[in-house]
């Protein structure tokens, strides 16, 4: 039964801990939330510990009311003004004589419940890695340094999540202090589950001082990012602890052997199993060695070079939290590619590194930007860091729906610019341990073993999930972009202009010779030969220019069709689960079914077949078809140039032959067998001054009209020229 006094209204429980439990109330008039905590139970404490939870419950109470304008710690509410009597209600029901604790509603829930989530189930993707450690690097400062508090109870249920109008979320960390009432011995048996998160100084030995709270934040980044605590979990807290205190610096992470249960392994790099980028996943890794460093005077150690004293695993975070990757597909071979990105970074560095990643020849790859990329469009001034979308390095599905036009998968894809280009997929990347444990050569039937080997089956079909998606939205752009480059590119009109001045001046040519013989049929044009050419050279140029104009325009209208098959895919694509993802993690990591081996196999083979499907028919071969019309589309367009420069030899020809007209008489000596023909034309005109051919057509209209054409191709050649 729902609890309510005046305007408020109890809506839920939000949690429980130890001693306390959390209730979310709503204000029906105004329509603010709050969180309420309470002390459920204090009869399992002795008289000590009652007075000692006393004193800290009072301390979370006025700590909680100081918090106020600091965005990664939870904020006490102070209702005694403006709402006494409600206060009243809820401390007189109290059962100790301690004040509740009001605190800011936070609608998303605890990052324990994001662990929760099946889509975590392989770890957190990176940008919510990031936001969770840039948090709690923050609220622990402040903590440490500004308030000269130690939280000692870090996990991921005392970070919750508060959620914007704009969706995005603020996490914050909550509940501190109260770990600290209880002495150390009956913390580590009465908290449950909240070992796995103390230093081993603590457990060994009962000391505490700030830098028990890095080796927490270096537990629960460790479980963000794969989704498992990384110091064999399932063992005896003893075993843990004697493997603890004997690892090296640089191990971070215990895991238990599968084939001999009594063999451990320090493990000095990341799991596969995770969704980081390359190059951040291995500066996490570096990082993570001082947060879960053993010893705690070196974990606690002080950034020398820091002007101001922050501790060297907050220094380094930050470098870690400030790095750009820049995320990128490459269709032809399914890969995804992640680089670190600076301002000194140039073009050329990126095409070497896709060219060693890929084997592309550096001088066919094609950069495809998505449509709603900031950058518009690839320029030789372009920097990788142009490329980088901050806003795009959210890449959760969550996220991904929740903007306007769907942020993309990658910040950039990559094509080989070729007309036939190879194809080729990645092996299925399956972990040793699956492997193993496919090949019958594991054993043991363990929970723990089996619900890892579960786990890597699912991150496997994860992947292939999300490369499908990736090679889809790549394609997809790919045929977008085309689309546009054809619709952007001013060739028709150019050349349709091309075509009708030209045509103009050649008519006007072939006209006034006409005329000129007509009128004058002794007139001798002795330039046959070159008007024979030009009128050959005209006709090819017309039809090549035709010819260029009609493939641009069935190109467009193929591009125009690629777009839409290809929106269609990514369309029906998102409600699939073509690789049994979902059903997979149902069956096998939430109804407790055990997987066996033949099973894994089955599974196994059901990827590569529908794989097969994908990438050897369907979408591949639609992909292909568009590298075949972008191939085609490029060495069209590349003709342009040279058909607007025939363009312009030929205007040239045709104002020459005109030019021609106007001097019948060479002006370098004739060839002597040639002289008498000459004079007998100088003669004739001389002698007869009206049948000059020239005169009979009207010397000035001639001229006027040469000059005329001439002012209409020098007219046209300037615009050329630009
Ligand atoms: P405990 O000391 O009993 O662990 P916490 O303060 O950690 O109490 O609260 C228990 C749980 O209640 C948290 O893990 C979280 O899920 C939820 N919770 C606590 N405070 C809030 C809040 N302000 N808004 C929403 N949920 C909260
Ligand atoms: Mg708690």
């Amino acid at each position: 039964m729902m609890k309510s006094k005046g305007n408020w209204q109890m809506c839920g429980e939000l949690g429980q801990g130890g001693f306390g439990e959390v209730l979310h109330w709503r204000n029906l008039t105004t329509g603010r939330e709050i969180a309420t905590k309470h002390i459920k139970d204090l009869n399992s404490l002795s008289a000590d510990q009652q007075i000692k939870l006393s004193e800290r419950w009072n301390k979370e109470y006025d700590w909680a009311l100081q918090f106020q304008d600091f965005p990664y710690i939870v904020a006490g509410v102070n209702l005694d003004k403006e709402d006494p009597t409600f206060m009243n209600y809820l401390n007189e029901g109290h059962i100790v004589k301690l004040p509740v604790i009001v605190l800011e509603y936070c609608n998303g829930g605890d990052v324990r419940k994001r662990l929760r989530s099946p889509e975590n189930a392989n770890g957190l993707v990176e940008f919510e890695v990031r936001q969770i450690l840039g948090a709690l690097r923050h609220a622990l400062y402040f903590l440490h340094s500004k308030c000269g508090i130690c939280h000692r109870d870090l996990k991921p249920d005392n970070i919750v999540i508060k959620r914007g109008d704009d969706g995005k979320k603020v996490y914050k960390l909550t509940d501190f202090g109260l770990a600290r009432i209880a002495p150390e011995k009956t913390m580590v048996q009465s908290v449950v589950g909240t070992r796995h998160y103390f230093a081993p100084e603590v457990v060994e030995s009962g000391r505490y001082n700030s830098a028990v709270d890095y080796w927490s934040l270096g537990i629960i980044a460790y479980e963000l990012v794969t989704g498992e605590l990384p110091f064999i979990p399932h063992q005896t807290p003893k075993n843990i602890l004697i493997n603890l205190i004997n690892k090296p610096k640089e191990c971070i992470a215990i895991t238990e052997d599968p084939e001999n249960n009594s063999r451990f392994v320090n493990q000095f790099q990341l799991p596969q199993e995770h969704h980081l980028s390359r190059p951040w996943a291995e500066a996490f890794t570096k990082w993570l060695r001082t947060p879960l460093n053993t010893n705690y005077k070196e974990r606690g150690q002080l950034a020398t070079d820091e002007v101001q004293s922050v501790p060297v695993v907050f220094a380094e975070l930050d470098k870690l939290l400030q790095m750009k990757v820049l995320t990128i597909f490459v269709i032809n071979c399914c890969k995804r590619l992640e680089y670190e990105v600076s301002s000194e970074m140039t073009r050329g560095d990126l095409n070497d590194l896709i060219v060693r990643d890929t084997g592309i020849d550096k001088n066919e790859l094609l950069y495809v930007l998505p449509t709603s990329h900031p950058h518009k469009k690839i320029t030789a001034a372009t920097k990788p860091l142009d490329l980088y979308v901050e806003e795009w390095s959210d890449t959760s599905r969550e996220a991904r729906k929740r903007t306007k036009c769907k942020n993309p998968p990658v910040m950039l894809y990559i094509l080989q610019a070729r007309k036939e280009c190879d194809y080729n997929v990645p092996e299925l990347n399956l972990s040793v341990l699956a492997r193993k444990f496919l090949g019958n050569r594991i054993k043991s039937r363990e929970k723990w073993l089996i619900k890892r080997v579960a786990l890597d089956m699912l991150y496997m079909l994860t992947k292939e999930q999300a490369t499908h998606e990736m090679f889809l939205a790549g394609v997809n752009e790919h045929a977008l972009s085309l689309e546009d480059e054809m619709i952007d590119i001013p060739c028709s009109d150019t050349i349709n202009k091309e075509l009708l001045t030209t045509s103009f001046a050649y008519d006007q040519l072939k006209r006034l010779r006409t005329e000129a013989q007509a009128k004058s049929p002794t007139f001798q044009l002795n330039d046959s030969h070159e008007w024979e050419e030009l009128s050959q050279n005209y006709e090819a140029i017309v039809k090549h220019a035709n010819s260029i104009m009609c493939h641009i325009s069935s190109g467009l209208r193929s591009a125009k069709d690629m777009v839409k098959r290809t929106n269609q895919l990514v369309k029906d694509f998102e409600e699939k689960d073509i690789f049994n993802a979902s059903r997979f993690y149902q069956n096998y990591l939430c109804n407790g079914a055990v997987i066996l081996p033949a099973e894994l196999n089955k599974t196994g083979v059901k990827v590569a077949e529908t794989r097969s499907l994908l990438y050897n028919k369907g979408e591949a071969k639609l992909s292909k078809a568009i590298d075949e019309l972008h191939f085609y589309y490029v060495r069209s367009r590349d003709t342009i140039p040279v058909l607007l420069t025939k363009f312009k030899d030929i205007k040239n020809a045709i104002f020459g032959l005109h030019l021609k007209m106007l001097t019948p008489i060479p002006v370098a000596p004739p060839p002597m067998h040639h002289l008498s023909e000459a004079m007998s034309i100088l003669t004739m005109s001389t002698d007869y001054p009206g049948s000059d051919p020239f005169d009979s057509l009207g010397t000035n209209s001639v001229i006027d009209e040469a000059e005329r054409m001439n002012s209409i191709l020098v007219r046209e050649m300037e615009i050329d020229h630009y």
